[in-house]
């Protein structure tokens, strides 16, 4: 389990660059003030939760792992 590659979730923080997060629709790393405004006309809260519904759907077929404690900034959606 441990040597699948790091799943990000949106906003999940990078694990070797602290202070950035992952954009799920950007698909780029960014700084806390990404989160803090709509990304391409979506809220955060809006992609995050469209993710984790993808993340559900899909899991009977990819394996991943994500940290249960990783760190996210979610809470700021
Ligand atoms: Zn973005």
């Amino acid at each position: 389990m441990s040597n699948s590659p790091r799943y990000y979730l949106h906003g999940d923080e990078a694990e070797d660059s602290p202070e950035t997060y992952y954009c799920k629709k950007c698909d780029v790393f960014f700084s806390k003030d990404h989160f803090e405004k709509p990304c391409g006309g979506e809220t955060h809260f809006k992609i995050y939760h469209r993710h984790l519904d993808n993340v559900a759907a899909s899991k009977k077929h990819v394996t991943i792992f994500r940290p249960a404690q990783a760190k996210n900034i979610s809470h700021i959606f």
